[in-house]
């Protein structure tokens, strides 16, 4: 009996030690493409192979296939259509989840991040090449459906109680963490998942070397950095005004939107950048933390363990949450 115990012990030893890997070339993995409404990128360093990286990349179309607003074969667009689906199915489970961590986030930030934006979103249309300003009415009958209150979400149902729902703040941070999971159960410790902006590290870049990671400066080439950041293991996303917007006549609008008002908020602000280790948490924050303004913004990251944020405002200064300074490269 101790004798099986002794070599059941021994195969799962051997299953981690063969597992994991020691980087021990300088070999890059890389995988890239459109997805997710942007630009996808996944890179191992040393660990894992092409394929491993080419079925990561499939994950953006799997998960969006699930939290689309905009595909019409997606289940997020059938659940807003028809107003409530039975969690029956591994990708019903998923969309709850995610539903589940968008409300979540809701109420921590008082509101200020609602997923039941849908119908203002649509109304402004950001990214769709012919957006205008729409008219006060229709801000305002749109506002009325806008309360993540009215969601409910039980073992077996989502319903909508009326609402319409765009996971735009949340899915790309849920993704991420997923593409994580995957890449690690693969071996793969060391990589770059780069989301349209969204990033997460995976481990270090080589051994002991922290992934350096740009703020991109408002308005100009991803290239162009505000600031540059040392991190390892964290992810690192941000909600900019410079991403999706339009001017008219002399006025600017962006795509993030005060549930309060049915407007773009005009709070000062060009972006806001969190860092944590769960990229869902950083996507949610980064655009809670948009609307919630810099003053209410820097209290809640300060008072929320493991999360930290950058702001940069209209004249271009950088104002750091509590240490989140010690991130600056050197
Ligand atoms: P992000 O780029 O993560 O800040 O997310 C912005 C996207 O989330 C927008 O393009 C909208 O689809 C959606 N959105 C805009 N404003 C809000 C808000 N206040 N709460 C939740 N989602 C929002
Ligand atoms: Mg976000």
């Amino acid at each position: 009996m101790k004798k099986n115990l002794l070599i059941f012990t021994l195969i799962i030893l051997s299953i981690f030690i063969l597992g994991g890997c020691t980087k021990q070339d300088n070999e890059q993995y890389r995988a890239e493409g459109s997805s997710l409404n942007t630009y996808v990128s996944i890179t191992l360093y040393g660990c894992g192979s092409s394929e491993i990286a080419e079925n990561a990349l499939k994950l953006c179309d799997y998960y969006e296939k699930i939290l689309s607003r905009t595909d019409s074969d997606s289940l997020l667009y059938k659940l807003n259509n028809e107003g409530h689906i039975y969690v029956d199915s591994p990708e019903a489970e998923i969309l709850s989840e995610v539903i589940s961590i968008g409300i979540e986030y809701g109420k921590l930030t008082n509101g200020a991040l609602d997923i039941t934006i849908e119908p203002l979103s649509s109304l402004w249309n950001f990214g769709s090449g012919n957006e205008s300003v729409p008219k006060p009415e229709d801000i305002n009958v749109a506002l009325k459906k806008v309360d993540y209150n009215s969601v409910e979400i039980t073992d077996k149902e989502i319903m909508t109680g009326g609402a319409r729902i765009d996971l735009g703040a949340v899915a790309k941070g849920y993704i991420g963490m997923k593409i994580r999971d995957y890449l690690l159960e693969q071996g793969a410790d060391s990589a770059l998942i780069n989301l349209g902006g969204n990033i997460i590290c995976v481990g270090n870049k080589a051994e002991g070397t922290p992934f350096r990671i740009g703020i991109q400066r408002p308005f100009e080439d991803t290239s162009d950095v505000i600031a540059s950041l040392s991190v390892s293991d964290m992810s690192i996303v941000t909600s900019g005004v410079y991403e999706r917007y339009f001017r008219e006549g002399d006025d600017f609008y962006h795509h993030i939107l005060n549930p309060d008002t049915g407007y773009p908020c005009d709070n000062g602000l060009l972006s806001v950048t969190v860092i944590s280790e769960d990229s869902t948490a950083c996507d949610c924050l980064s655009t809670g933390l948009f609307v919630l303004g810099m003053e209410e913004a820097r209290k809640l990251a300060d008072s929320l363990a493991g999360v930290y944020a950058i702001f940069v405002d209209e004249d271009y200064n950088i104002y750091y949450s509590e240490n989140a300074e010690q991130f600056l490269s050197k």
